[in-house]
């Protein structure tokens, strides 16, 4: 993935791709004083831009750190950046992190730095199996608790238990986990939120100890403004049974059925159907502003 064409911008500057690169000493990497976005460009626009902007920023604020740039400025070079790389539907991937100055784990003076890379993945989760629903495993590791961990920042130390399920999960040969939180409770999978259907009636869990994810509130309107009535409570894990669709949401993943997570069966019904179609409209750039 270093090698591909194009440019990175880096603290401000668009740096040839294959040399982007950071010390082997930079406190991201050890300590994981990092945090980043996950964004897709649409017929040459980022959906949700600025939302995902001003969660960069609050997720480096939880970590305690300021990135030394507006979010106008970060919108600006997500968007010169996805012109420069000439894509019209891309993946953008901002990150922040503490660079290299200090080492230790006070590292109060080391500079903040940013950068922004975008390419083209088309799909998380295979085509084909998406429509046909994709298979979960149950995860080892649970979603820590708020007051464990700060859960509310897309932080990238959060990711090694998600990287840890999602292993274990392909190792078994299924596409994704889905994790329990600290209680016990339903939580997310590890890369997407996740919503279920009983009785024409869709369910999903408090963000409690994970993302509020934007496609997940950009889902539960597209929902509402269908007449679909949504609960966010909680939801134990014996309950999966008594669930007739399952999907999850996410910005890589978008809309996608889920058909089996564990022991349990779950068709590819009309409500998820709907969804994924309502969404993949609006995230097209004339039916988003309208929507506005
Ligand atoms: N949970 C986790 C762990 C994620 O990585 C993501 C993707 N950012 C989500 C949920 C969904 O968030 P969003 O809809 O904002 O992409």
């Amino acid at each position: 993935f270093d090698q591909l064409d194009g440019h990175i911008w880096m603290n401000g500057e668009m740096v040839p791709w294959a040399e982007a690169k950071i010390h082997v000493l930079t406190h991201g990497l050890h300590y994981a004083s990092a945090v980043f976005e996950g964004e897709r460009a649409y017929g040459g626009q980022i959906f949700k831009l600025t939302e995902h902007t001003e969660r960069l920023h609050e997720s480096a604020r939880i970590l305690g750190f300021e990135i030394p740039y507006t979010v106008d400025e970060i919108d600006n070079a997500c968007i010169q950046l996805l012109h420069k790389q000439g894509f019209q539907d891309a993946y953008v991937r901002p990150i922040a992190w503490r660079g290299s100055e200090m080492m230790g784990v006070s590292a109060q003076k080391n500079r903040i730095n940013l950068a922004i890379a975008i390419w083209q993945w088309p799909s998380y989760f295979d085509p084909e199996q998406k429509l046909k629903g994709i298979r979960l495993d149950m995860a080892d590791y649970r979603r820590p608790d708020p007051r464990t961990a700060p859960s509310k920042s897309k932080a990238a130390g959060l990711y090694m238990i998600c990287t840890i399920s999602k292993h274990a999960a392909e190792a078994k040969g299924y596409a994704d986990a889905l994790m329990l939180d600290w209680r016990g409770q339903v939580a997310e999978a590890t890369g997407a939120n996740v919503f279920f259907v009983k009785d024409g009636v869709i369910h999903t869990p408090v963000p409690e100890g994970f993302l509020d994810g934007i496609t997940r509130r950009t889902v539960i309107g597209l929902a509402r403004e269908r007449g679909f009535e949504i609960v966010e409570r909680a939801i134990m894990p014996e309950e999966l049974e008594d669930f007739e669709q399952c999907f999850l949401t996410g910005t890589a993943a978008e809309v996608t059925p889920v058909s089996e997570i564990g022991p349990y069966r779950f068709e590819v019904g009309e409500i998820a159907k709907t969804l994924m179609n309502d969404y993949a409209a609006i995230v097209q750039p004339a039916r988003a502003a309208a929507a506005e």
